[in-house]
């Protein structure tokens, strides 16, 4: 946790001034528990007798308080929430909706139709979806422990070990832990499409579908004011992870073409200013979504060379895993360095590249005997 008291919190950002017909649009934040993304920023949309959020934060009690203090700074409390729309069903954003609606019942859970049904598949099917990643990590190139008869890969032992180790605390610092975990199971009240608009307190939002990092990824756009509210889709330094996992390779997704289509819609909106879910504001979005989409051309050539080992003459015959490609490629800091869930959600992002090439006929799949997934170029 970064151990920054609530009360250091800078005043609500003020994006869109108050007038008398609607609100303002404050920029908020709330804490995070990682020190590289300290915050999240919720968006709140002020109306005369209530709030409207675009995301939230964490369920922590650090974030809920940090919320409530802000809201505060507003005139306005928990209990005025009418809506919360979230972009996406990461605990990072969706982790405080239970809170939420203990504070407003009556408030509605808005979110876009294909992210309830992601959303709801986690809670119920938790189990079968960790068997199934266990299953798949073995599959690209985590080893098993097959000697103790556990074939789990070590990232699924080391993840149920911390899991009891957070539920054996009982102070504050397990109940912080426990709660960034944890998403409350609360049904969405509103689902969107594509296009739909979402009228409140003279507020106009229309919903955009961008897929890539969740299926269903939902941004905003404001038309008056000429707003993108981008959640984690696009942000101001970072990109967001886009991976390939079991289920959607089962049915055929490739998520980073969906991501790279979602690009160019986002950049193809008449934008004045962008407002992410982390990091800086984004004054040019289509340049920000341009200079995403390049990174990711260059990615595939760093993933393209990483079939073959380091040093050696690339050869056409070389094969991979997943895994092996993902120790061999750039990342923001050395391959060495990374947990077991950093290397797995490295290998996500490396199989999302490997599915996408696969799809332009630049790579091929080779299943072995012993059932292990390796790449090779096709020319
Ligand atoms: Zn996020």
């Amino acid at each position: 946790m970064p151990d920054r008291p609530v009360e250091d919190l800078p005043p609500p950002q003020e994006i869109v001034a108050p007038t008398s017909t609607r609100g303002g649009l404050y920029r908020l934040r709330t804490p995070m528990t990682s020190a590289a993304l300290p915050w999240i920023m919720p968006y709140a949309f002020l109306g005369p007798d209530g709030v409207s959020l675009f995301d939230a934060g964490y369920g922590t009690p650090e974030a809920t308080a940090a919320l409530t203090q802000q809201l505060v700074a507003l005139d306005r409390k928990p209990s005025d929430i009418q809506r919360l729309i979230i972009s996406h069903a990461h605990p990072d954003h969706i982790g405080m909706a239970g809170w939420v609606k203990e504070q407003a019942p009556e408030s509605d859970l808005v979110m876009y139709r294909e992210e309830a049904k992601h959303y709801s598949r986690m809670h119920h099917g938790h189990d079968r979806w960790e068997r199934l990643m266990s299953t798949w990590g073995v599959q690209h190139g985590f080893a098993a422990d097959a000697g103790t008869g556990d074939q789990r890969p070590d990232w699924a032992k080391e993840m149920e070990r911390r899991e009891q180790e957070a539920a054996s605390k009982s102070d504050a610092a397990g109940e912080t832990e426990r709660q960034s975990w944890r998403m409350d199971r609360v049904t969405p009240d509103v689902l969107l499409e594509d296009g739909e608009e979402l009228a409140f307190d003279g507020w106009n939002l229309r919903a955009v579908w961008t897929p890539g990092h969740t299926e269903g990824h939902l941004c905003m756009y404001e038309p008056s004011e000429r707003l993108t509210l981008t959640g984690d889709h696009v942000l101001s330094r970072i990109t967001p992870n886009v991976s390939l996992d079991a289920d959607d390779d089962s049915v055929g997704r490739n998520p980073l073409a969906e991501f790279l289509d979602s690009l160019r819609k986002t950049a193809a909106l008449d934008t004045a200013l962008a407002l992410p879910a982390h990091e800086e504001l984004i004054p040019d979005l289509p340049a920000r979504c341009q200079a995403i989409i390049e990174h990711h051309e260059e990615r595939q050539e760093e993933v393209l060379a990483g079939i073959s080992p380091a040093g050696g003459t690339p050869r056409l015959d070389d094969t991979a895993t997943a895994l092996e490609i993902a120790s061999r490629v750039q990342w923001n800091r050395p391959w060495e360095t990374f947990s077991i869930f950093k290397q797995r959600s490295a290998m996500g992002e490396t199989l999302s590249h490997l599915r996408y090439m696969e799809e332009d006929g630049r790579v091929r799949r080779l299943r072995g005997e012993d059932n292990v997934t390796r790449w090779q170029r096709c020319a």
